[in-house]
């Protein structure tokens, strides 16, 4: 089940045009239901592109993603038109999802009615129920999205999609905006849904203390390709890349009798129009050999669940 997703890209000299970009490469990924992964990494590593590639919202050349024992990457109409209904996307752009016109209580009682997971007479407690999850209140159901703000808005579109009680959900940065302890009741409400319906989650988010608290296993990517994979407790514990590494260190300790400075990557990741050769990794890893510059980039692999793509020995990579 590998995904490609290529983006063309375009030069500065009008008519000119580069061969496309591979924003996301060859990455292969499924999914039980119930299951949530985590999908970090730095902005720019492809998250994203993968997250809405995999509910055909995005561009796709090829590949596969399996769900449940749907390819999802080739399904036809009809099965898309399932996806639909199905799957939701949960976005970072609180304002996107939303239409204007539309007070926040029939945006959401729509996707009730449309869906019939409720009967007609309950969807109004339901409504109200959803916007109280969610941190408004009943009262935010006369509202447009016109009169709320980024954070609000933003609320009202994951109350949206979880009225669906999707088999999915793609959530990209859903609650990094948000004040705590609404992001810890949207978490509960998550996990909820989770055991109650099944639904299976990709979690896409820079803040890895949250994924670790929410997901079953977690992906790092780099560049457009997985670079480690496993179950969440294990990766933490023992990263077998020096990548996942050190965003771990990177995570502020917010026990106080350890404080040890949170250890920022230095740098920027490089451009994917220009992949360093070897190890696209090797010019910010703390443990590079002098084979990681010029060698094949090293597969994902490993016995069982965790895998990753770095040539050193599990061991030797430092936490
Ligand atoms: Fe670092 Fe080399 Fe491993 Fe790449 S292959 S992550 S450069 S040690
Ligand atoms: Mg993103």
């Amino acid at each position: 089940a590998d995904l490609t997703v290529h983006f063309g890209s375009r030069g500065l000299i009008p008519g000119f045009s580069r061969p496309p970009v591979k924003a996301v490469n060859a990455v292969s990924l499924s999914l039980r239901p119930g299951e949530a992964l985590g999908l970090v990494g730095e902005s720019g590593s492809g998250k994203s592109t993968l997250g809405r590639a995999i509910l055909r919202l995005g561009e796709l050349t090829s590949g596969s993603v399996l769900f449940d024992g749907v390819d999802m990457a080739h399904a036809g109409a009809e099965d898309i038109a399932r996806l639909r209904r199905e799957t939701a996307l949960i976005f970072q752009d609180p304002y996107g999802a939303l239409n204007p016109r539309m007070r926040v209580g029939d945006a959401i009682g729509e996707v009730l009615r449309v869906h019939g997971k409720v009967s007609a007479d309950a969807v109004e407690a339901r409504v109200h129920d959803l916007l109280e999850i969610v941190g408004l209140g009943p009262g935010f159901a006369h509202h447009r999205p016109g009169d709320l703000s980024g954070g609000q808005c933003q609320r009202v579109g994951i109350a949206r999609a979880l009225a669906m009680e999707p088999k999915l959900v793609v959530a990209d940065e859903c609650v990094a905006a948000l004040d705590v302890s609404i992001q810890g009741q949207i978490i509960n409400l998550l996990m909820e849904l989770r055991t109650r319906i099944g639904m299976a989650m990709i979690f896409i988010a820079h803040d890895l203390a949250i994924v670790r608290r929410l997901c079953d296993r977690v992906a790092v990517m780099y560049l457009g390709r997985i670079v480690e994979e496993g179950p969440t407790e294990t990766v933490f514990a023992a990263p077998r890349h020096p990548y996942t590494a050190s965003l771990i260190r990177a995570i502020p300790d917010i026990d106080p009798d350890r404080r040890l400075p949170a250890d920022p990557l230095p740098g920027e990741p490089p451009s994917p129009l220009a992949l360093p050769p070897g190890c696209a990794f090797h010019p910010r890893c703390s443990q590079a050999l002098a084979w990681c510059r010029t060698g094949a980039p090293p597969p994902l692999e490993g016995q069982g669940p965790h895998k990753a793509a770095c040539i050193l020995p599990p061991e030797a990579v430092v936490l």
